[in-house]
């Protein structure tokens, strides 16, 4: 073994192949994979090696696509066959609602260039003979489905990265890290130490255990899966027979099973409701090629609605179990990327479909690494969504809970109860005697609605607009009409201080500095001109920031801050829930801050994009006057004890203004209707400032900050695609995100977000459109659950579109 290495891979699974492949691929060729054992020797040996393009999220569903495309270029460049299977298969759907999400599927893939086709039970038959079509109400056809060989596969991605230089040292264990002073590597290994630029930490079933030597806890968690193969099948023969192919592979929702063709039998998965975790709090180090004890009755249930869908298999005598584990995060994406503080330290582990997926997972994590971003949207399997808060115990309620609805719908204003509460904030309590429903965003629990009685105070799971309907809109009403109060306490909140803090912001983000006691509104983008975060930034002293934005992106807008933190002269600071948050808003806001602050808070010596520390009531406060609603409003920043003092001052001072609690949800309203943006839909890594409409949130003027060079480049170049508000002509269901926006007869673009705009009393959607189909009067449709309904394009935000009521 060499001493020395550019990229020290850990683990020779599926995953860690692909991720050598592509550092390799990338011209990176000093590389090294380290594998305790041989290859595949985790959870890849055991996988039953099938493979979809299938995902809840596009952006993923876009990599595993790429993967399927992947094996022939491994194939052909290694000369190890990957035993390719690509039957195509169906994915059966047992109920009227899960059409509707095999619609939607089928909608979000057709703008991501997939080739999926909506069949009738009837057609599901005649290609999947098996299936007793009276049980189901239709299903989803793909044609980049089937299956392969995990061994071969393994090996071809290994055999092609070795070629092109990468070494690969098998049966030897990296037993421990440390880190120099630059940054670099010391590994520990069975068979020596070597130094690595980089560590990669692949180490499926033991990355946990990886994760540890470098005081990182990762949320991953293995679970035990089964899946049986059939003796050889008459039926199976037959349709061999009749049709010249093998038995196109199935998947049946409703029966929680997954099926595919294995020499003359089946092979029959499921994920069984009654779900096992598998080494909850360490993984043996011993735990060689070995498979874990069957155990039938586990998956009894499901297997009966099995035998009723698919009827040969009642007379198929059973060949062989297998029982083995594989890891999970707790929403079922992978972990992908570097870890915020952990310089040179990456991850790519919980990668539950590592035959779907690895290879997107090793393209991207080859392009962040060679060329400092992933250059595809891989926020859904980005590490930094997950953080600190996590634990070992949240992790494994999460994994199994996730793990038991691997094949459940989840319905757009659907909240999982798994590990709940978990993080609360000093007005929880108050919001529960309010009768709010809760959603969960980084497991901190926020108010998305609030509901007329404890008796209604839950969802009713739908596609369509839903029980919440009436009650957000009073909400809306009382923001537009009078004052609502709303918590922001799952904002993220960023303090940064020192003499060197001007200069730091100044370089690091797009817009010009606010002057003391003001605020702006700043894009932050990444070297390549793209869109990384949309923050509020104000300046409370000269040398005080505070830099307000997404909770949901706190850690990865920290890995990108720490990133770029220099030795010394700036404090920065990431103040979680040490700091939370009310807001209030609407035309009688001002009247009520007024009731309890000494200060002058009139228009002219408080306006719009003011900011400022005084005392609201007794209680010390940051106050910044702008709110998401789009009408006039203060946000209320104070430490968690003052909370629910504060909270009940504001209750009992606005009563007779009529105050009235708003959730999420009504924020979400109302933010549609004045054309505002959000962290992770409108705008992501794959936008620049001016396709998002945030150009006059830039300054060009200004010499020097990250990004300047690409952003003025595509502003040269002229938008690819640009940022749309459209009014859709909906009837019982709005937009959910993700649905394809048409224009004669060809699919132009793609709604971000939307809903219902109570106020205008419009449903909105807000999407992207290329550029040359980008044509303000041109009739455009946009697409929900399968029907294509008419859509006109907003000149501008349809609630106070100059502004005057957030101004006034
Ligand atoms: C029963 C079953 C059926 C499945 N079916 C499918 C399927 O049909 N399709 C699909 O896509 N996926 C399937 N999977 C999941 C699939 O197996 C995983 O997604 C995949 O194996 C993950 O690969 P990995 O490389 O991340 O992890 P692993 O395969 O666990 O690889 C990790 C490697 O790292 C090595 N390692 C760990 N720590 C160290 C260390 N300190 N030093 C050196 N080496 C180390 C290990 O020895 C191991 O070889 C199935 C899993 C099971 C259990």
């Amino acid at each position: 073994m060499k001493s020395h290495t550019r990229v020290l891979v850990i683990g020779g699974g599926v995953v860690g192949c692909s991720v050598l492949y592509h550092l390799a691929k990338a011209g990176w060729t000093d590389i090294t994979l380290i594998e305790r054992a041989e290859l595949t020797a985790g959870s890849t040996w055991h996988a039953a090696g099938g493979f979809h393009t299938l995902n809840g999220d596009p952006n993923v569903a876009k990599l595993q696509q790429y993967t399927v495309e992947l094996y022939r270029e491994i194939e052909a460049l290694s000369g190890q066959s990957c035993g390719l299977h690509l039957t195509g298969g169906v994915m059966l759907a047992g109920t009227k609602e899960r059409m509707d999400w095999l619609k939607m599927a089928h909608a979000k893939g057709r703008y991501l260039g997939m080739h999926t086709e909506i069949i009738s039970a009837a057609e599901a038959k005649k290609l999947m003979p098996l299936i007793d079509e009276k049980q189901f109400a239709g299903a989803m056809y793909d044609p980049l489905e089937g299956h392969l060989d995990p061994y071969g596969t393994t090996h071809a991605y290994a055999k092609s990265a070795k070629l092109k230089g990468a070494d690969i040292v098998l049966r030897n264990r990296v037993v421990d890290m440390s880190q120099r002073e630059d940054g670099t590597w010391d590994v520990a290994t069975e068979q020596g130490n070597i130094h690595a630029e980089h560590v990669v930490n692949c180490g499926g079933l033991w990355a946990r255990e990886c994760g540890r030597m470098v005081g990182l806890e990762l949320p991953v968690l293995a679970m035990e899966h089964m899946y049986f193969l059939t003796e050889d099948m008459p039926e199976v023969a037959e349709i061999n027979a009749s049709t010249g192919k093998e038995v196109i592979t199935a998947l049946d929702f409703e029966g929680e099973i997954y099926m595919r063709q294995e020499r003359g039998g089946m092979l029959l998965g499921t994920y069984e409701q009654a779900c096992k975790p598998w080494s909850e709090r360490e993984t043996p180090w011993d735990f060689g090629q070995n498979l874990l004890e069957p155990d039938l009755d586990r998956i009894a249930p499901s297997l009966e609605v099995g035998f009723r869908h698919f009827p040969a298999f009642e007379n198929a005598g059973i060949r062989r179990v297998i029982n083995g584990p594989f890891t999970f995060a707790p929403d079922g994406n992978p972990l992908v990327g570097p870890i915020r503080g952990l310089r040179n330290y990456w991850v790519a582990c919980g990668v539950m479909a590592g035959f779907s997926q690895g290879g997107g997972v090793g393209l991207a994590l080859s392009n962040w690494m060679v060329h400092g971003d992933p250059g595809f949207d891989v926020w859904g399997m980005d590490v930094a969504r997950y953080g600190d808060w996590t634990t070992l115990t949240h992790t494994n309620a999460k994994v199994r809970e996730n793990y038991a609805r691997r094949f459940r719908i989840r319905f757009p204003n659907e909240e999982l109860p798994a590990a709940r509460p978990f993080r609360t904030t000093p007005v929880y309590d108050r919001l529960i005697d309010h009768n709010a429903v809760f959603g969960d965003m980084c497991g901190l629990e926020h108010a998305l609605w609030f509901a007329p009685s404890k008796a209604e105070a839950k969802d009713d799971f739908s596609f369509s607009r839903s029980n919440d309907f009436p009650h957000i809109a009073a909400e809306s009403a009382a923001v537009r009409e009078g004052v609502g109060l709303l918590e922001i306490s799952n904002f993220a909140k960023y303090e940064i201080s020192g003499k060197g803090a001007d200069a730091w912001l100044d370089k690091l983000l797009p817009n010009r500095l606010p002057a003391r006691g003001r605020m702006v509104l700043t894009p932050m983008l990444n070297e390549n001109g793209m869109l990384i975060g949309d923050f509020t930034l104000a300046r409370e002293a000269d040398d005080r920031f505070w830099v307000f934005g997404s909770g949901l992106a706190e850690q990865y807008h920290m890995r990108w801050f720490q990133a770029h933190l220099p030795d010394s002269g700036v404090t920065l600071r990431a103040h979680g829930l040490d700091l939370v948050g009310l807001q209030i808003a609407g035309p009688k806001s001002r009247e009520l801050i007024t009731r309890l602050v000494h200060e002058d808070l009139s228009k002219e010596a408080f306006p719009f994009m003011a900011f400022g520390r005084f005392n609201v009531g007794i209680i010390p406060a940051i106050v910044g006057r702008v709110t998401y609603t789009g009408d006039l409003g203060y946000e209320l920043w104070v430490k968690p004890e003052h909370q629910r003092a504060l909270f009940d001052f504001l209750m009992k001072e606005g009563a007779d203004l009529g105050l009235k609690l708003f959730g999420g949800r009504a924020l979400n309203s109302l933010r549609l209707e004045k054309s505002f943006g959000s962290w992770s839909r409108e705008y992501r890594p794959i936008y620049t400032p001016w396709e998002a409409g945030l150009e006059r949130f830039v300054s060009t003027q200004k010499p020097d900050f990250i990004g300047r060079d690409a952003m003025l480049k595509a502003r040269d170049a002229g938008p690819v695609r640009k940022l749309a508000t459209f009014v859709v002509d909906a009837l019982d269901a709005d937009v959910i995100g993700d649905e394809p926006i048409w224009r004669d007869g060809k699919v132009v673009g793609w709604v971000t977000s939307g809903g219902y705009a109570h106020h205008s009393k419009a449903s909105v959607a807000l999407g992207y459109v290329e550029a040359a189909a980008f044509d303000a009067g041109a009739p455009y449709e946009i697409e929900i659950i399968g029907e294509r309904r008419g859509a006109k394009m907003a000149a501008e935000p349809l609630f106070d579109p100059k502004g005057l009521r957030m101004r006034g």
